[in-house]
């Protein structure tokens, strides 16, 4: 059931800025999200196995927003705003209440730049505010000499198989669905990439795997490709651990020992795997011709 709330902040400014996607705050229109991705981190015991059922709709974002961001550029205090760090900006019920545009409207108006990574096609109803974005926002002074424009883009994208992804992104639209909205928006003229985070171990992680998604970005027109390994939070019930590994009992049970001994206890896959995936993939992205940062 969705519940609208009133909220006291809307605007978080990070300790740090984003090492991947360079924003310096985010703002969240809608508390849980209907992609429902089965390794989401925000999962767990608020939200339960079903994120839908715990949607909240910020009912005064857009008021709140506007003081917090007043503020802001009074200080002249700017910085990549990512619209949907822990939602997606254009879920279903965006349709209806319109808050990531309204939010948009602000940033516009108060010359923030923008950064949204979606898994949706609803974005392209707003391709006017975003060009405006593009073109008007203000960057801050340290990346002002490295990027020429205020908005960045990027569609998210797991795996390339379109029976895994209904599987683990029930509410996202399929994968080459995605990749046709990445060669939309290049089509319009915007810095747009796509984030290959998480790829699966196991899964999408095989030289074949990363290179049909590295070659599918690039035959996309995708600027960059960022690529980042697995995060499974919590052993509770609506965790992402629990459910993560409910998916690959279904999808291929004998990959469970194999995860079990990739995880351990642990949230992340061990550093040297990591590190092996960030080796492999770079050097893909130089066969390719396609960066795998925003930046040079
Ligand atoms: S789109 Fe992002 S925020 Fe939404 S469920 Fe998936 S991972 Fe979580």
């Amino acid at each position: 059931m969705l519940v609208e709330k009133q909220i006291k902040s809307i605007l978080n400014k990070h300790k740090k800025r984003d090492s991947w996607f360079l924003d310096d705050y985010s703002v969240n229109p809608y508390e849980g999200c209907s992609c429902n991705c089965i390794y989401c981190y925000i999962r767990g015991s608020k939200y339960g196995e079903n994120m839908e059922d715990g949607l909240a709709v910020k009912i005064n974002a857009l008021d709140i927003l506007e003081k917090q961001l007043a503020s802001r550029a009074k200080k002249g205090q700017y910085g990549f705003v990512a619209v949907g760090s822990a939602t997606d900006a254009y879920i279903n019920h965006e349709d209806k209440y319109r808050l990531t545009e309204g939010m948009l409207r602000l940033l516009l108006k108060y010359r923030f730049p923008v950064f949204i990574s979606t898994k949706r096609t609803l974005i392209t109803r707003d391709l006017e505010l975003l060009h405006a974005i593009d073109t008007n926002a203000i960057l801050p002074a340290d990346l002002s000499d490295k990027l020429s424009r205020g908005l960045i883009l990027s569609v998210s994208i797991s795996s390339l198989d379109e029976k895994i992804a209904s599987m683990l992104e029930p509410g996202a639209v399929p994968p080459l669905r995605r990749l046709e909205l990445v060669s939309e928006l290049k089509q319009q003229g915007f810095l747009v990439g796509v984030n290959a985070i998480p790829v699966l171990p196991f899964i999408s992680d095989s030289e074949e795997e990363l290179e049909k998604i590295i070659s599918a970005a690039s035959d996309h027109r995708a600027d960059y490709i960022l690529i980042g390994g697995l995060t499974l939070f919590g052993n509770a019930k609506a965790d992402s651990k629990t459910l993560y590994y409910k998916f690959v009992e279904r999808y291929n049970a004998a990959l469970l020992p194999k995860y079990k001994e990739l995880y351990g206890n642990n949230f992340y896959a061990p550093y040297a795997y990591q590190d092996k995936l960030k080796q492999r993939a770079k050097k893909l992205c130089e066969e390719y011709g396609i960066k795998n940062s925003i930046l040079d």
